[in-house]
């Protein structure tokens, strides 16, 4: 186990109120006191006397109780900038070695001035992850948790957030243990029934073990792999790919559902020729919508690229809002777009409903009728709040995980669990 101390800034890059350096190991704090002087203040002195820089020396700094002073460089005794300090001594620390926190004002060169100073004092620069790294190899957290740290970090909904943090709590670990904890009291069983046959003749009865192989062993791992499914579109965002016809709507659609004008919206048709993604939040729900060239038939080797790319985005989308147009009937080019969408989860929007009065022109199929198919006006902000519904229910289905309690595998995770159900169908086969 490496033993160095290492060092960071912990906060983004650019300017804010506040940037932080982190310090992790064994020189973490002696390099404090060594740079840091608190201010003539009462404020957590853990002798309620005022502490003088002479004072300052190792040990001076009470974990877990922050400071005000400055940072000061020892070779010139210049002030870098004004700080709170937080020692956190081991192992009641992130990575359960000595940890400093320095909070210095926001701005790059401060912080980096910080930073420079702390390496000048023969600390490493941490590499990415390092801190993390350090917590599952001090064994503070195992390695589903140190995974959920980088979800928490970029989970993108409230949603999402919430199911990284479940994990972080060690939900996944608790629940694995479980069924690890009854696999192993169960092998004890079956090994003893080998072995000493007259004594516990039926310690394993084999219809028992086979359902309770099912029901302790292959239904929480199946739920756990299918929870991977709906969790992973939690933690990736739900992909829509809206298509249809050139000008039927579709950047209009997705600049109102973004309220702002991302896309490019012309007259003309065809101009949407590169895909553009954005994030979506649906009632916390993340929604990554894909608005695509429009699909027909043409030369134009450009748009040829764009089609091709629509219909990339087609089989790479976890549901298609397919668009038509309600004051027009429906064209060959509509029935050759419906025949790739109608691969996937999906929903009509017939859109600009203000063009007609009353019912829309727009005769669909008896085999597209039964889908979901809703009126909307993208221009005038009509059916959407229906489409968004509709939108969650075609994706998240009608009973959403409840991310509060569910478990969510990463691909890892699951890979290994489909490992472990497959072996527990062999045995529940041979029970
Ligand atoms: P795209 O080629 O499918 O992306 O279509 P656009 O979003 O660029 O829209 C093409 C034209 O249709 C533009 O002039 C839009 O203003 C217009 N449009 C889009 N939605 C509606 C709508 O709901 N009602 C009406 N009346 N016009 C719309």
């Amino acid at each position: 186990m490496d033993n160095s101390t290492i060092a960071a800034i912990a906060t983004p890059g650019g300017r804010g109120g506040i940037g932080i350096i982190k310090l992790s190991g064994p020189r973490a704090v002696s390099i404090a006191a060594t740079i840091f002087s608190p201010a003539v203040s009462k404020l957590n002195s853990a002798s309620g006397k005022t502490p003088s820089t002479k004072e300052n020396s190792r040990g001076a700094l009470q974990s877990h109780q922050l400071y005000l002073g400055h940072i000061i460089d020892p070779e010139n005794r210049r002030v870098v900038d004004e700080v709170l300090i937080c020692v956190m001594k081991a192992p009641r620390s992130y990575t359960k070695e000595d940890v400093v926190e320095i909070n210095a004002h926001g701005g790059p060169v401060a912080v980096n001035a910080i930073l420079e100073l702390v390496l000048r004092q023969g600390v490493r620069m941490a590499e990415p992850g390092e801190f993390t790294k350090r917590a599952f190899l001090n064994g503070r957290i195992d390695l589903t948790q140190a995974e959920a740290v980088i979800d928490v970090i970029n989970a993108r909904t409230e949603k999402s957030l919430q199911a990284a943090a479940a994990q972080i709590k060690g939900q996944l670990k608790k629940s694995v243990e479980q069924i690890r904890e009854f696999l192993i009291e169960f092998l004890t069983r079956v090994e003893a029934g080998i072995d000493f046959p007259d004594d516990v003749a039926d310690i394993v009865d084999s219809n028992a073990a086979g359902r309770e192989i099912t029901t302790r062993v292959i239904k929480p791992l199946k739920r756990m792999v299918q929870h991977h499914l709906d969790g992973n579109i939690l933690r990736e965002g739900l992909k829509v790919a809206v298509v249809g016809r050139p000008n039927v709507g579709k950047s209009s659609l997705l600049n109102r559902l973004l309220q702002k004008d991302r896309a490019i919206v012309t007259e003309v048709p065809g101009t949407t020729r590169d895909t553009i993604e954005e994030t979506l939040n649906i009632k916390g729900y993340p929604v990554i919508l894909a608005d695509t060239a429009g699909l027909h038939d043409t030369n134009d080797p450009i748009e040829t690229l764009a089609i091709e790319k629509t219909m990339e985005n087609i089989e790479g989308a976890d549901m298609v809002i397919f668009m038509v147009e309600a004051h027009r009937p429906l064209t060959i080019e509509d029935h050759n777009i419906f025949s790739k969408v109608k691969s996937k989860p999906f929903i009509i929007a017939i859109n600009k409903i203000d063009l007609v009065n009353g019912e829309s022109s727009v005769v669909l199929l008896d085999c597209w009728m039964e889908k979901n198919c809703v009126e909307i006006s993208a221009l005038y902000d009509r059916g959407l709040k229906d489409l968004k519904k509709k939108m969650l229910l075609t994706g998240f289905g009608k009973d959403p995980i409840d991310i509060e309690t569910a478990i969510v595998p990463n691909l890892r995770q699951k890979l290994l669990m489909e490992d472990s159900l497959r072996a527990s169908e062999n045995i529940k086969a041979r029970t």
